[in-house]
């Protein structure tokens, strides 16, 4: 369900793009990840060559777009974005591939979702920055080669499980994005209320920082709405209060968690007595796609302490049952 208030997909209006952080030093947390990106963006600069491939893998809303574009920015070339669903034919990817100029970012979002003939063609073009492309047909049809500018290819994907392995190989720079802590998203918020010239509180910042569910995108989202809220219902002041008023209305509850987390944690406790349940049958009770479940659900239950990923399924653990306000059946792990 697209409309879900805290997914952390993407809307096609791109709400989130005046909130983008433009450059490194504006962006909030990933410090590892961004430490190693400045070297190498400095090294590549200095060479005068195209940043090595780039692969950003994490849950949806941690930032793996807004770094590509900060990437081309700090790297002082041009950016072209594209998702694999849209890439339908070699052909549009040898189009976008021979357009770029020399250096550019090459962005696909959801690359693991590239259409197998398209891959490989991407697989010379990553490495030999050649495109081999058959012409005509029949007896006449022939291979020729097309050299390509040096470019960088940035890829993102929610699963890096799913991205092929010699498509996996051929970047050069993987990088995997962490959830945030509060502290970072506070800082996020704090950001976006001045960019949308806010009135917030320091313990406004923090409610609804606690509230995000690790992820920025949502951290912006929810300051969005309480401040619908407090401009209707207050003073258009942001404080702790109305985050919280305008957070519960919205099943938005203390650990972030909306109303689809729960209904899973409910599904685990009432039906599967805890666990161990596979993610196919969870999918099925809830009537919700089994990706959505691994890539949006599942990533912050898991890491909130609050779900087990077991090799005999889903399980609960003893912060589920606490934070449900529920009693573990006798004989449930402890
Ligand atoms: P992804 O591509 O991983 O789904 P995005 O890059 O589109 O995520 O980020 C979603 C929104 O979250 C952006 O509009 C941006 O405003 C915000 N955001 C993401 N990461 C950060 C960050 N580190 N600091 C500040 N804002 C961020």
């Amino acid at each position: 369900d697209d409309d879900r208030m805290i997914t952390g997909n993407r809307r096609p209006e791109d709400v989130d793009a005046a909130l983008r952080p433009k450059a490194l030093d504006e962006f909030v947390g990933q410090k590892a990840a961004r430490e190693n990106l400045r070297v190498f963006i400095a090294a590549a600069r200095n060479r005068g060559d195209a940043l090595d491939h780039v692969l950003f893998h994490g849950p949806p809303g941690l930032g793996k777009t807004t770094l590509a574009q900060i990437l081309a920015r700090e790297l002082g070339v041009g950016f072209r974005a594209t998702s694999g669903p849209v890439i339908a034919k070699a052909g549009d990817l040898a189009a976008l591939l021979t357009n770029l100029e020399p250096r550019d970012v090459l962005f696909i979002d959801e690359i693991h979702r590239l259409n197998p003939a398209v891959e490989e063609v991407l697989y010379p073009a990553m490495e030999d920055r050649a495109l081999d492309l058959m012409i005509g047909e029949g007896p006449s049809a022939r291979s020729v080669r097309i050299d390509l500018p040096p470019f960088t290819l940035v890829g993102a994907t929610t699963r890096a499980g799913l991205v092929t392995t010699p498509l996996r190989d051929r970047f050069g720079i993987p990088v995997r994005l962490q959830f945030y802590s509060v502290d970072e998203l506070e800082q996020v918020v704090r950001r976006a209320a001045g960019l949308l010239d806010l009135d917030l509180t320091d313990d406004g910042a923090r409610e609804i920082a606690a509230r995000s569910r690790g992820t920025p995108r949502i951290a912006g989202r929810l300051l969005r709405r309480v401040r619908d809220f407090a401009h209707v219902a207050g003073d258009g002041r942001v404080d702790a209060k109305i985050a919280d008023t305008s957070l519960n209305r919205l099943e938005v509850d203390k650990l972030g968690l909306d109303a689809m987390d729960r209904r899973y944690l409910t599904m685990i406790a009432d039906i599967y007595k805890g666990g161990p349940v596979g993610v196919e049958t969870l999918s099925a009770g809830l009537s919700e796609a089994r990706d959505s479940l691994e890539e949006v659900v599942e990533p912050f239950l898991i890491q909130a302490g609050l779900v087990a990923r077991t090799a005999r399924g889903r399980m609960l653990n003893p912060l589920a049952w606490k934070h449900l306000g529920l009693t573990p059946p006798a004989g449930a792990p402890p």
